[in-house]
């Protein structure tokens, strides 16, 4: 029995609901494409399969429209897969079990993947219909876009002959992207030192209760990284002992403003009430800093038993460290009023093969200032005697005073609904930028239908949202003006 087989268009909402029966998460894409390959052969339609993963479907023009530019469409396979804890679920295998909820789909204890199913389902409604008038189509459909977008980066150009691009990766019906940033993963290393001397005490510091949030959208918004907190925490108790660093931990992923940080500390005996004093003075100041941003803040020091021994690093060095580091927006656009041109977000502590081991999410909309924060780090780090690796460089996609593809669409846009679509720019990465760095005539526009809570066991799609987004899809496909 299907869930959506009283939605309108239908086509639309029965090739999302087979989507959504194929476990499809980052990696495990096999069903996917296997589907993706069988709609080809199934409606007679040309089509790559490359080996970085992607489908390529082409489909000529509606009759008379052969003569117009041809426009590429295009979304990801893969979603987040993710469950509720304890839900059991196994996202490799399991079919979601997707329900209707007034306007809005979801599916119980999982993720949904309107992200990016729905960009899909329109395209493969488009491409196997014989009534909507078109120009010639290209749809690229990426693989692993989640996990670093590793199908656009492989993506071969020379199999892409257009270059007016719509993607239907965004999420919020009557915003209009036309610019990303790019970025890159970078991590820096600090040896350990001398292994403790006897007669110490350990301690255990805790930062806890931040607000956190995605490092893209939220770099600019002033909240409290946890990680820099404890930066400031640990140079307070380095002016009253000399002691070391043997554990820490904080933050959850590169892209992530951590919301924690702990620290084990060794201290000699006689120091342990005084480090106490300065880590619960310095805590209290932080904790007044960040009062507006971060009122769940908490900060906590306790004496431990077990003394720790994964590292061992003196405190001064490693609160100088943390402290060095840059962290934060560095610049704003000077375009776009409000957009954060470059930012990095030290978003994970912890120690790896017996070093210091810190994460940076780095992003710039401008590829050099990505690449001069990138030396920063590294001539930072080099400055404390550590190493660097960088991973996960992607492209920007730098705003584009003149387009045309954008001019209709806001055109066809204003016509449709009676109003102006906000035109923006966002601080996080689209697979746009890879197409960009590939093709730089490339002409794009990033839309989609409204989703709440993506990446999360509560993500919603909105039904006539969709409906209407798909209905302007349609009107800017056969737009001639
Ligand atoms: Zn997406």
């Amino acid at each position: 029995m299907a869930v959506l087989d009283s939605l309108r268009p239908e086509k639309v909402f029965g090739y999302f609901e087979e989507i959504t029966r194929i476990p499809h998460g980052s990696y495990n894409l096999d069903g996917i494409r296997d589907y993706l390959i069988a709609f080809a052969k199934k409606n007679d339609i040309d089509f790559t399969a490359d080996e970085a993963g992607n489908i390529i479907y082409r489909k000529p023009a509606y009759p008379g429209y052969e003569d117009m530019p041809g426009i590429i469409l295009q979304g990801h396979m893969d979603m987040v897969a993710v469950c509720d804890e304890g839900s059991g679920i196994d996202m490799k295998t399991a079919p979601l079990d997707i329900f209707i909820d007034g306007d809005l789909i979801g599916a119980h204890h999982t993720s949904l993947g309107g992200d990016d199913g729905i960009a899909v389902a329109m395209a493969l409604a488009i491409l196997s219909s014989d009534d909507i008038p078109h120009p010639p189509l290209e749809v690229i459909i990426t693989a692993n876009e989640e996990t670093g977008m590793e199908g656009a980066s492989g993506l071969d150009i020379s199999n892409i002959k257009y270059r007016s691009l719509i993607n239907l990766d965004s999420e919020d019906e009557g915003i209009f992207t036309v610019g990303c940033a790019g970025g890159a993963r970078v991590s820096c290393f600090l040896e350990s030192g001398a292994s403790p001397s006897p007669d110490q005490k350990s301690l255990q510091i805790s930062i806890s209760g931040l607000t956190g949030g995605h490092s893209g959208q939220m770099i600019h918004l002033g909240r409290a990284n946890a990680i820099k907190v404890m930066g400031e925490i640990l140079k307070k108790a380095s002016e009253v002992s000399d002691a070391a660093v043997t554990d820490i931990k904080g933050g959850n992923a590169d892209n992530a403003i951590p919301s924690w940080c702990t620290v084990t500390l060794s201290v000699p005996a006689k120091d342990a009430d005084s480090v106490i004093e300065s880590v619960r003075l310095e805590s209290d100041k932080q904790r007044k800093i960040y009062s507006e941003t971060d009122p769940g803040f908490t900060a906590e020091i306790i004496p431990c038993d077990e003394i720790s021994e994964a590292l061992h690093l003196s405190i001064s060095k490693a609160s100088d460290f943390l402290k060095a580091l840059p962290n934060g927006v560095i610049a704003m656009s000077k375009d776009i009023e409000g957009l954060v041109q470059t930012s990095l977000n030290l978003g994970i502590i912890d120690v790896k093969g017996g070093k210091l081991h810190a994460e940076f999410s780095v992003r710039s909309s401008i590829a050099s200032e990505r690449d001069e924060l990138i030396d920063t780090l590294k001539k930072i780090t080099g400055e404390f005697g550590g190493t660097n690796k960088v991973t996960g460089v992607y492209p920007g996609w730098k705003y584009a005073p003149e387009s045309p593809l954008r001019d209709k669409m806001v055109r066809v846009f204003r016509d449709m609904y009676g109003y102006e679509p906000k035109v923006e720019a966002i601080h996080a990465g689209l697979e746009c930028g890879f197409f960009m760095d590939k093709a730089p005539d490339i002409d794009a526009v990033s839309i989609g239908p409204d989703m709440q809570d993506i990446h999360s066991p509560l993500e919603r799609l909105s039904i006539s949202s969709t409906q209407r987004t798909y209905d302007y899809l349609l009107k800017v496909l056969a737009d001639k003006g």
